[in-house]
């Protein structure tokens, strides 16, 4: 399961305060050094480990915390409430284009799921949101991730826009948004090309795929079963191309905890979807303070 880690530490630390009837520095301290150690083991950034701590610990040692008659259920509730402000507090909805369509672009080093969460992504928009997406199948260099779009396009009975791999991207992507007006699909999915490492030709291209489509959302796809180096990856596409939000998959898996936990304070982008599994309808919307929950138990 994942955060299991996290989870049973944070809650044995947190059940040792919970029913104090007096709470001390001393108290808060030791508390704190445990949480330091939870994050850590759970892969947290540094820095993200650093600032919480402050912040929890300034707020437990307050006046009003101290003379309450529950500071322990006090402590716990602002463990609880920055867990969430760490994630991005509220859940963080798709922005779709006042005038259609809607031009969502994702981008992501390869094997992170980001064909796969193109798929569920158009469930989840055809679904809940009622619209009628158009895939758009822009990796010309293998031509497999075409046709695994196209798979996927007919298992969900879903368009799939493709030029093969001899049209460059950029024009791939103007095409369909033309044909998205024609057909009146109200988004576009554009599944960019992935690499094994971030390189300065992929964010050259996805610049020019953004410059032209102009997309309403840019979603990074990160693995969260990597830990810090898919903060990293967050940090770097969205210094190079600038991103709006990230979609962190496998979470179904036994994953720490720590990009779940770091992304949003190290690039200020909000993780808009989690990916529970394999199947299509197995996207769900990030939900910081459900996480912060379940985390705490
Ligand atoms: P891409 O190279 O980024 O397009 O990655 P793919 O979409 O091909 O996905 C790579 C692998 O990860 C595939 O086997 C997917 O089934 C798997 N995958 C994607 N998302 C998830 C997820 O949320 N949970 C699990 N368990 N597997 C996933």
């Amino acid at each position: 399961m994942a955060f299991e880690g996290l989870a049973q530490r944070l809650q044995g630390t947190l059940q040792k305060i919970k029913g104090k009837g007096k709470i001390s520095e001393a108290d808060v301290k030791e508390m704190m050094r445990e949480v330091r150690f939870a994050l850590i083991e759970a892969d947290v950034n540094l820095k993200v480990v650093k600032e919480f701590v402050k912040t929890v610990s300034e707020r437990a040692v307050g006046q009003d915390v101290m003379k309450s008659l529950t500071p322990g259920q006090q402590v716990v509730k602002i463990v609880k409430d920055e867990l969430t402000n760490l994630m991005g507090g509220e859940q963080n909805p798709i922005q779709f284009a006042r005038k259609s369509p809607t031009v969502i672009m994702m981008v992501g080093l390869q094997g992170a799921g980001k064909t796969t969460t193109t798929g569920k992504l158009a469930t989840v928009l055809r679904k809940r949101h009622n619209k009628k997406p158009l895939l758009v199948a822009a990796d010309v260099y293998r031509p497999a991730a075409i046709q695994q779009l196209e798979t996927l396009g007919k298992q969900l009975t879903m368009p799939v826009f493709s030029l093969g791999t001899d049209v460059s991207p950029v024009e791939i992507a103007r095409q369909a948004i033309a044909e998205a007006e024609k057909e009146h699909h109200d988004v576009v999915i554009i599944d960019t090309a992935g690499r094994l490492h971030v390189d300065e030709n992929l964010m050259q291209e996805l610049k020019d795929i953004r410059e032209l489509s102009k997309p309403d959302e840019v979603f990074l796809v990160v693995d969260a079963m990597t830990g810090q180096d898919a903060v990293n990856v967050a940090k770097s596409f969205d210094e190079a191309i600038g991103i709006t939000g990230v979609v962190l998959t496998k979470l179904d898996g036994d994953t720490r905890g720590g990009a779940a936990l770091s992304i949003r304070s190290v690039t200020q982008k909000p993780i808009k979807f989690v990916g529970m599994g394999e199947k299509m309808d197995a996207l769900e919307p990030f939900h910081p303070e459900r996480m912060a929950s379940r985390i705490l138990g």
